[in-house]
Order: C-alpha cells, then structure tokens, then sequence
C-alpha cells in the first residue's frame, strides 16, 4: 500500500451544525479567529437555512477559504418525506451510521409542533412503544437532533418570512430517552431557543421523559424549557410494567424531582404536562383516574391524555370512547385542566409510539417481541370459538 504524504493526510472537519453559540465562539478563537463570527455562523445556519460557507456574504473570501479547510456544516440525510392528510409531515432521517430516526410536524390551529428524536431506538423498553421494541442503537449527536429541526422549517417554509407551515413548538417526544443523550439534548435544545437560532420561546421547547431521576436533578441546572413527564399510571405497580424505568426511580421520587424542577424556574406560575396514555383495560378503569387525581394533588400540573395508537404485534388496545370521556370526566370534577391529543398522521403511521423508523435492531428485541406476539396470537385463537376464527383468517 502506498504510504500517505503528510499533505494528503485527512483533517477531521468540525462540524458546526450543533455547536451552540459560545461553542462557536470557542472555535473561531480556537483557529485565531473573532468571535462574532461564529454568531455570524449561527445565523446563517439556523435563521437562513444556508450550510455552503461560499453564500455566507459577510465572511471575507479568506475566511470562507479557511472553513471549507477545517469545518463543515453535515446535515443528516432525508431519505423520506411524507405528508397526511390532515397536514402531518413525517421524515425518515438517515444519520450516517446505517440507523435512521424520525421526525414528526403536526401542524394545529396556528400552532405548528415539531416532535424530535434524542436517540436511535431507546433503551428504557416501554412495554406499548414501538420505539422501545427496537432496542437501543445510538445516541444523536447534538447536530444530529438540531439538523431535524433544520430539515423540518427547510422543508415547510425555507427559512421564508411568515409562513402558515411553521416550526412554532418543539417537543423532545420522539426517539429515545432525552435525559439519556444529557449533553446533546441541551445543547440542541439551547439553539431551539437561541435568538440568533430558531428564537422559540422556553414555553414552546419541551422535554419529555419518563423519569431518569439523577438527570432530572441536573436538567433544571442548565436550562430552563418545558417538562413532560410520561406517567401513564397512577401507582408503581402497574408503572413497573408499563414503564419499566420506574423500578429504579419509582413514581414519588419522580413526581419530587419534577416539582423540584420547577422550583428551580424563574416562573413560578409553570406547569408540568403529564402524558398518560390510555389503554384499554389497562390503566384507563374510573380507579385508576381518581388514584391519579389523589397522586397529583401537590404536582402543578395539566393533563394530558393520549389514546393509545396501536402498532403490529402489540398486546395492547386502543381506549373505548366511553371510557376515554369517563377518565377525562373524574380529572376535570377533581380540578385538573385535561387535554385528549387526537390521533394525527395515521396515515403515515406518524403518530407517537409508532415512530419505527428502520433502525438496526442490535438486541434482535423487537424479534423477540414480534415471536411472542405471534405465540400470543396463536393462543388467542386456539381460545376462540370457531366462528371467530373464521373470521380472523377472512380478515
Ligand atoms: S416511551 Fe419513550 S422512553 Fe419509553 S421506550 Fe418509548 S421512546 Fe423510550
């Protein structure tokens, strides 16, 4: 093999996409530069949409000359676009390592929420989420998750002035576990709100978990965004199973972290979202909903409940309308302020737990899961009355 000559040795270029500003700043003054320039950088990236050094007019031709040398700018690829009908986006991102992930645009009134992803798969193993029947593969990086927000306002309004398609909310509810992917998370989630970036307001940037104690601790340390919490049950029994996270930070420990958050927030009038996800028959019964509005009771929060969407080879069921109205009804008498997210996307199996994407199983997990599915099946049937069969095997 030929030996390499010293000027043909390849440079590792930085990627600026996800360095936020003071980090910009850091690596301008690391190659002798000012630093403005790296506001400069900022803002040609995230208010401009511009990623080609060449059209960042107010950098001398020197200056351009040197970046293309030692930086660049690396979106994740779009290997796939869809759009429902009733306005949802959803884009299959390929992150340069044979995994992709997904990010969903639902689009509501004059709002417009952009649901990203933290890692590829996740590791906590939700029982109802298609996500977590993945395994876990990687963490994003922090140019990785900001580079969907990027694709995202690229694709709806160009970086144009006033659009009606606009990226007005963003929620760290799609892919993984956020608190998991600590310092890319905050990092991207500091340019979402960076003015010289996508300038969105603390209110409109979230972050959903399902309760990473220790990360939970630190969260409200470093940045001060809107917090989630993925409850779906009332009391740690049935949570263990749900949410099998809650074995090691079960629910009281989770609920004094979350207060404790928004302890640490200068507006005191904030609120936590609490997402429960209704499944038939499992957590949705008139007990389960007084046991939360007791559980709750000193958690300034709101309520948010989502019909469980279900996907291939899951155990579990959608929640009757009955008894979706019923549990909504018992939290409004208690004094809760209760939304039910309505079921976007469908078409394009965009809604939330069904962000598959086509992710390198490393655990083999979801063969795991879809085998006992199967086995499961197989029971059911021998369970049913021939009728029945019958109709299965029409379907
Ligand atoms: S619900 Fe969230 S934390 Fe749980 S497995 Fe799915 S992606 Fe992971």
């Amino acid at each position: 093999m030929p030996e390499m000559k010293t000027s043909e040795v390849a440079i590792e270029k930085t990627n600026l996409l996800g360095l936020s500003a003071v980090q910009l700043g850091d690596f301008f003054e690391s190659v002798d530069e000012k630093r403005f320039r790296g506001t400069q950088v900022l803002k040609w990236m995230h208010q401009r949409g511009v990623v080609d050094f060449d059209q960042m007019t107010d950098l001398s031709r020197p200056l351009r000359d040197k970046l293309h040398q030692i930086a660049e700018i690396r979106l994740p690829i779009v290997v796939r676009q869809e759009d429902a009908d009733d306005g949802v986006c959803k884009w299959l991102v390929e992150t340069g390592s044979g995994g992709c992930i997904e990010a969903v645009y639902i689009p509501e009134g004059d709002r417009g929420t952009l649901c990203v992803s933290s890692q590829i798969g996740c590791a906590l193993d939700c029982s109802f989420c298609a996500t977590g029947k993945q395994g876990f593969n990687r963490d994003l990086t922090a140019a990785e998750i900001i580079g969907q927000v990027w694709i995202a306002v690229n694709a709806l309004d160009g970086f144009g002035a006033q659009s009606r398609r606009r990226v007005t909310n963003t929620v760290m509810m799609g892919m993984g576990e956020p608190l998991l992917n600590f310092d890319n998370v905050v990092a991207a989630m500091s340019l979402m709100m960076d003015d010289n970036g996508y300038g969105l307001s603390k209110r409109r940037v979230t972050l959903s978990t399902a309760g990473v104690v220790p990360m939970l601790d630190k969260l409200g340390d470093v940045i001060d965004v809107s917090l989630a919490i993925s409850l779906h049950a009332p009391n740690d029994e049935l949570r263990n199973q749900l949410v099998p996270v809650n074995k090691k930070y079960p629910i009281a420990m989770l609920l004094a972290s979350a207060n404790n958050y928004l302890a640490k927030q200068s507006d005191k009038r904030r609120k936590i979202t609490i997402e429960y996800t209704l499944m038939d028959q499992i957590n949705d019964r008139p007990q389960h909903a007084q046991e939360l509005a007791e559980l709750l009771v000193a958690t300034p929060c709101k309520i948010n409940l989502i019909p469980f969407n279900p996907f291939p080879n899951t155990e579990y069921r959608r929640v009757s309308n009955n008894s979706l109205y019923r549990f909504k009804e018992i939290l409004v008498n208690a004094g809760y302020t209760v939304t039910v997210r309505t079921t976007r996307g469908d078409d394009i199996a965009a809604a939330c737990g069904q962000l598959a994407g086509a992710v390198n199983d490393r655990t083999r997990r979801s063969e795991r899961y879809r085998d006992a599915a199967l086995s499961r099946d197989e029971q059911r049937k021998n369970d049913l009355s021939d009728q029945q069969v019958v109709r299965i095997i029409n379907v």
